[in-house]
């Protein structure tokens, strides 16, 4: 599978009024489309921007909103008062826009033209206040958008632009996502569970249950042909450890473990699921628990989630969609274990085997080992390390009356010895602001021991998405404080009781 965004679009509306007269009206129009125009050649902006024709009467937005909302390839819009447009013309549009907004606050001209500027300048340049009655509108209607201030051409805006563009693009997948749960979650395990008809009435996808001999069923109709073809892919891809080659003793466990990946592979196409949750603990009669499968799944731009964790899932799929074209990487994660020294503690990230390479530094090497739980054969796995350099760690919960998504902001570093007897790819990180600070905060705000890890995502790219889904967001930074933390977690715990479902 690959991520197609090809058909996506933005939608670029612009306000205005008919008060200016039809010169006015035409420059307007003129503008903006010259600004879609460069947004698009930019670079920046990986979904296409559409111009739409200026908005001047409460009818044409209305009708606009609409349109908006049915279409299926828009997934958000972009507003701008080019000229003051009264926000009460709005008040109808906004209802029942269903599609993320980004408030584009911008300005044509760049700077004053201090010889020639005159009334006419002034009027038609004034989106310093047009955007200020319509972001009176938006707060006055409790609306959660992004906004975004700052010169069109200048590229900080324009990244802006586009990180939040990739964020309408993430929701928008979810609107879809069919997460596929083969097995149950892990027996009596409590911060993988949650509300599944509550997660899809908030963002949308869909959580059903499946079994392992759904997986047998293709597993049973995989062709010679397929089966050596993905085995020659492995060799090429992977340095394959002696025994994993052909004529070695471990050969037939690769080859289970490729006849899962397509038989996996099968059963997610043929269901259209673009994330999926295995167990150990329910099996059946797969004969490993699915290690280089999930792996490689991943990088193909799947969700996945151990131990029937679907909500990791469902965000494994969105983040990758939002790195889509970036650099970085994006994997399921858990904290693992730690390394304590007098100066400074480190996090080891790593899973019993599904880390996605995207993430790897190099080229994997594939490995068998056995795993010491589930009473499976042993698995096929890539191992790997990472490379240093910030990523984030995102963790999606359910507090009973509200999903919470906590960030933990962190450096990854260097592993400080070669590991020659872990046989599980990891990522050593140095969590903001410090350990004790970040692990406390994790805690208090109940975050999982599973995570989103991405190098390709920001802090930022969260906080547009918690606003698009209305949930609560936690951020654990270089400037975070326990006092304070403890504090917000308080306040947020009032305001989720008040303003049930704010979107
Ligand atoms: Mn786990």
């Amino acid at each position: 599978m690959k991520i197609d965004i090809a058909a996506k679009e933005v939608w670029f509306l612009t306000g205005s009024q008919h008060l200016y007269g039809e010169e006015t009206l035409n420059q307007v129009a003129a503008n903006a489309q010259e600004m879609v125009k460069g947004l698009n050649a930019s670079g920046q902006v990986p979904v296409k921007l559409v111009y739409k024709p200026t908005v001047k009467t409460p009818s044409e937005i209305t009708d606009t909103c609409q349109a908006a909302s049915a279409d299926k390839n828009c997934i958000g819009i972009i507003t701008w008062m080019h000229t003051f447009s009264p926000a009460k013309m709005w008040i109808k549009g906004l209802s029942i826009l269903t599609k993320p907004l980004c408030h584009l606050h911008t300005q044509f001209n760049a700077a004053v033209p201090w010889n020639t500027i005159d009334m006419d300048f002034m009027n038609l340049n004034q989106s310093a206040h047009g955007d200020r009655e319509f972001g009176f509108m938006m707060s006055r209607m409790r609306k959660k958008r992004k906004v975004v201030v700052g010169h069109w051409q200048s590229e900080r805006m324009q990244q802006k632009l586009g990180n939040w563009t990739r964020v309408a693009l993430g929701w928008d997948d979810l609107q879809n996502l069919k997460v596929a749960r083969i097995g149950d979650n892990m027996r009596e395990v409590a911060v993988t569970e949650g509300d599944k008809v509550e997660a899809q009435m908030r963002f949308g996808f869909s959580v059903n249950g499946y079994d392992s001999s759904d997986v047998m069923a293709h597993i049973h109709n995989i062709s010679d042909q397929d089966l050596n073809h993905l085995l020659r892919e492995y060799e090429e891809m992977y340095t394959l450890s002696a025994s994993l080659k052909e004529g070695g003793n471990q050969r037939s466990s690769l080859v289970d473990a490729a006849k899962i990946e397509l038989g996996l592979r099968g059963f997610l196409e043929e269901g259209g699921f673009h994330a999926f949750t295995d167990t150990f603990e329910n099996l059946g009669e797969l004969k490993q628990l699915p290690g280089i499968a999930a792996q490689r799944l991943m990088a193909d731009g799947y969700g996945f989630g151990g131990e029937g964790d679907w909500k990791t899932a469902a965000m494994v799929r969105a983040l990758k969609v939002m790195a889509v074209g970036l650099e970085g990487g994006t994997s399921f994660m858990e904290d693992y274990t730690y390394h304590f020294t007098p100066e400074k503690a480190y996090v080891m990230g790593s899973h019993m085997l599904e880390i996605c390479p995207s993430i790897a530094d190099g080229r994997p090497t594939c490995e068998v080992h056995p795993l010491g739980i589930g009473g499976k054969q042993d698995p096929a796995r890539l191992v790997f390390n990472s490379p240093a350099g910030p990523a984030i760690n995102a963790s999606l919960v359910d507090m009973g009356n509200r999903f919470r998504l906590i960030v933990n902001e962190v450096e990854a570093v260097k592993p400080m010895g070669d590991l020659p007897k872990l046989p599980v790819a990891r990522v050593l990180w140095d969590a903001k602001p410090d350990l004790e600070t970040a692990a406390t905060a994790w805690i208090l705000a109940g975050g999982a021991h599973h995570t989103v890890y991405s190098r390709a995502i920001t802090t930022e790219f969260m906080e547009d998405f918690a606003d698009m889904a209305g949930i609560e967001l936690l951020v654990i930074d270089k400037a975070t404080n326990i006092r304070n933390f403890k504090d917000t977690i308080n306040a947020n715990e009032a305001y989720f009781q008040l303003f049930q479902h704010g979107r």
